[in-house]
């Protein structure tokens, strides 16, 4: 079922994010995970695409397989970023030839490392182009990704919110936006997206504090802040890292009862392939299945 016929029906729609194994990792062991987020009861799942395209063809087979063996509805996530307009018709006709309905298109990051790299060589350089090919040649719901605090290409919050209305409007159904950890950002950004015009539904993007590692090496690279009580947080559970995780959850599902209770359309969880963690998050907010 299209992701964007689910929002007519139900708000808030729960969505957990799962990504691929690395390569050298059986594909098994999200395979072994799937039952477990299905006891969840999402409405949906989105498997990410590797950076730079690696691992494509797992995104598409864990994809394929939510949907087939756990009847639950997906989302692939696509990134254009590096490939041909071939492979960009090849990716989306084996989506489409798998029975997936729904894509999240992205234009994605240059190689790790690769701090010169040349987007206008791509063949798009912008994801509201690869939305405009995908509307014309497909009939999947299309998703896009939106930055609460402006992606960290952008000069501007403003500018990065007149291009993400152009993207909009190039096809897309509906938004998902990066982690946040202050509510009132994205309550803010929420005013600023509907008086330009966006009406689509938008998702937020909730990300646990798991480890603080992770969150400050995600953080740093997305542009995201952190708020002093987190960074005091994660300091105070520093030597601790179990301590870190309960917190981590209480935070999460704080977020996710402030934002159903002020009516979020959608929150899309970044599970990091938690299944017992996803499950905690979701009985602290007070949301079953
Ligand atoms: C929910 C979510 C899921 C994600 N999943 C993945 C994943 O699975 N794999 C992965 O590799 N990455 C993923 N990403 C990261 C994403 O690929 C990067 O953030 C990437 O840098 C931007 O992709 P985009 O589709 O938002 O790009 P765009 O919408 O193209 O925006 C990129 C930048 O270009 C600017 N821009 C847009 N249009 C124009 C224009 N016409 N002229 C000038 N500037 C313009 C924007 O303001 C922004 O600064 C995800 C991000 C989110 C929020």
């Amino acid at each position: 079922m299209k992701i964007n016929k689910m929002f007519c029906d139900k708000k808030p729609l729960i969505a957990f994010e799962i990504f691929p194994p690395k390569p050298d990792v059986p594909v098994e062991t999200i395979y072994e995970k799937l039952s477990r987020f299905e006891a969840l009861k999402p409405d949906y799942i989105s498997v990410t695409y590797g950076a730079g395209g690696s691992q494509k063809g797992r995104t598409i087979d864990i994809a394929s397989m939510i949907r087939e063996k756990h009847g639950i509805e997906s989302m692939a996530h696509f990134t254009c970023v590096g490939h041909s307009r071939e492979e960009i018709d090849q990716m989306v006709g084996t989506m489409h030839d798998k029975g997936l309905e729904n894509i999240l298109a992205l234009r994605g990051d240059p190689p790790a490392g690769d701090v010169d790299f040349d987007f206008s060589k791509n063949r798009y350089c912008y994801a509201y182009e690869l939305v405009e090919h995908i509307r014309s040649v497909n009939n999947f719901c299309i998703a896009a990704a939106a930055y609460v605090e402006g992606h960290v290409n952008s000069k501007r919050l403003k500018e990065d919110i007149i291009r993400l209305k152009q993207k909009v409007d190039s096809g897309v159904d509906f938004l998902i936006t990066q982690l946040f950890f202050d509510n009132r950002l994205f309550y803010d950004f929420m005013d600023k997206v509907r008086s330009i015009g966006i009406g689509c539904p938008v998702a937020a993007g909730i990300m646990p504090i798991f480890r603080a590692d992770q969150i400050k090496s995600i953080t740093a690279r997305s542009g995201c802040s952190i708020p002093a009580s987190l960074v005091l947080m994660m300091d105070k559970y520093n030597d601790n890292p179990d301590d870190l995780r309960k917190a981590g959850v209480e935070y999460a599902a704080g977020q996710i009862r402030d934002l159903v209770e002020n009516g979020v359309e959608g929150i899309h969880l970044y599970t990091m392939n938690r299944p017992e963690s996803t499950k905690e998050i979701l009985q602290a907010a007070g949301i079953t299945g």
